[in-house]
């Protein structure tokens, strides 16, 4: 399929990017948005709140000048542990080596390692794994005392700075998001932020303790599935946020490695069943933080992420503090773009056929067992007489993530007056977000809707176009489905 606006093979799947000091730029910002970046993540785990709203507010501007939808999020980065500084020249650890953790914040070494955190000599039992970095190196509990832990290096190596500490997550006896999180949110909702997602999520009690108001008055909130525990409680979770992230870094200390890509396979299926939006993140294409070009594991990895059915795909240090940022935009795009034409949609029509993608659950409410029921006509209608577009006329994205899971080969587009809902269509898979003036009657938005997607090139006179729409404004649901031929 070709863009009707810019001829280029139509990408589906959307980029998220993470940005940092390689990135902040505007010029680097201006560079990745024509690549295709069409969301930006910041990540409040470095820097400050002033730096990120700073960025923040030269995003919007960039956006704006481009004529471009670009989606905020703002990462919190909830009970993040830290080692005390090993120095900037750091220290080795050597397989076998017996060192002491403690609670503290001064100087760790070789011998003693301090951990910001006081409860550290609380819950942790031998044969606990503690793991520095992104999980490079990994030591093994094998005595508690009341000042200290002793352990023993399994997996060493060179540790310098202050090194994030893993503890496995059912031992961490800190709530999410932490009082520190809900400051950094509260700035972020005064400056319009879209998004925000919540780290180490463990039930759907977290996501609720946000206290943002529901979406669409408050921003969309992407749960990171990164604990067991989240594992456990998918449902729950995924009733509770609007979107999932799969972050891989710390799900895959967490977890088994060899279980990482079939708990992504798992969680994208969830994410289908239940109509959410999946972001599949990290280390995507890592070795694109120095190199031009990815391995050949990567574009498979990318490719693989978008058969799985992402809806978008994160970029993390690679734009963040990597070395030509708008060169791995360029690059997912391509990637991207390349999967989603060579996309099995045979093979996905049984998934969702097998999934009963549509079939309301028995315990849904009477708008989404409407909505569920409504986007599974209009897909199968779309199919049937050759639709060329499906228009969605939606106040909240509801609609478009709906019609999203099956992925129809068509465009959807999701008509909306509200700015914010636009802009949280960019992590949605294959939509298009475009301008409704008003929510009136459905005459007249139908009418509208049809003459905005044949002036942008979507449709053409003669086509037939599926509309999905509420009725009117009081409408709380999808309740009309209408196929129109284009005049
Ligand atoms: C991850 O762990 O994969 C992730 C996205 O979270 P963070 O970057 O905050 O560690």
């Amino acid at each position: 399929m070709i863009d009707a606006m810019t001829t280029a093979p139509l990408r589906r799947t959307k980029i998220l990017a993470t940005i940092g000091p390689a990135s902040d730029s505007e010029s680097t910002l201006r560079g990745m948005i024509a690549a295709g970046m069409d969301a930006v993540r910041l990540n409040m785990s470095h820097g400050t709140v002033e730096e990120a709203l700073e960025i923040h507010r030269r995003v919007r501007a960039l956006a704006k000048e481009a004529g471009r939808d670009i989606g905020t999020l703002v990462d919190l980065p909830g009970p993040k542990l830290r080692a005390a500084s090993f120095g900037r020249d750091g220290v080795d650890l050597p397989d076998g080596r017996h060192v002491r953790l403690v609670p503290g914040n001064s100087r760790s070494t070789a011998e003693v390692i301090e951990v910001g955190f006081d409860g550290l000599l609380e819950g942790i039992e031998p044969g606990d794994r503690i793991s520095f970095g992104d999980g490079a190196i990994d030591i093994e509990v094998v005595d508690t005392t009341a000042d200290h832990l002793e352990a023993v290096v399994n997996h060493g190596g060179h540790l310098s700075g202050r090194p994030g500490v893993h503890i496995p997550s059912e031992r961490l006896r800190i709530n999410t998001p932490t009082p520190d999180d809900l400051r950094i949110l509260d700035a972020f909702i005064e400056a319009g932020v879209d998004m925000v997602a919540v780290s180490f999520v463990r039930s759907a009690h977290d996501i609720r303790r946000l206290g943002t108001e529901p979406h669409p008055r408050g921003p969309l909130v992407v749960a990171k599935i990164e604990t067991r525990s989240a594992i456990e409680n998918l449902a729950g979770i995924l009733e509770a946020a609007g979107a999932i992230m799969i972050a891989r870094g710390d799900l895959g200390i967490e977890c088994p490695i060899e279980d990482l890509p079939h708990l992504q396979k798992h969680i994208i299926r969830e994410c289908i069943a239940h109509g959410r939006p999946v972001i599949t993140a990290t280390q995507m294409l890592e070795s694109m933080v120095r190199a031009a070009t990815p391995t050949r594991a990567e574009a498979s990895d990318v490719a693989n992420a978008v058969f799985d059915g992402s809806s978008a795909v994160m970029l993390s240090g690679e734009t963040a503090t990597g070395s030509d940022p708008v060169n791995v935009v360029a690059t997912m795009a391509r990637l991207c773009a390349r999967a989603d034409a060579n996309f099995d949609v045979e093979g996905w029509t049984r998934l969702v056929t097998r999934l009963r993608v549509g079939e309301p659950h028995h315990d849904a409410g009477p708008y989404q067992r409407i909505t569920d029921t409504m986007t599974d006509a209009a897909w199968r209608v779309a199919q049937k007489t050759g639709a060329s577009a499906i228009l969605c006329l939606t106040r909240s994205g509801f609609t478009v993530r709906a019609i999203a899971r099956y992925r129809p080969q068509v465009p959807i587009i999701g008509f909306t007056p509200d700015e914010r809902v636009r802009r949280q269509l960019a992590i949605s898979w294959g939509a298009t977000p475009m301008t409704l003036t008003g929510f009136d009657n459905n005459e007249s938005m139908v009418r509208e809707a049809i003459t905005t997607a044949r002036e942008r090139g979507v449709v053409r006179i003669g086509d037939i176009v599926v509309v999905l729409a509420g009725i009117d404004s009081h409408s709380r649901t999808t309740d009309v489905l209408r196929v129109v031929q284009v005049t």
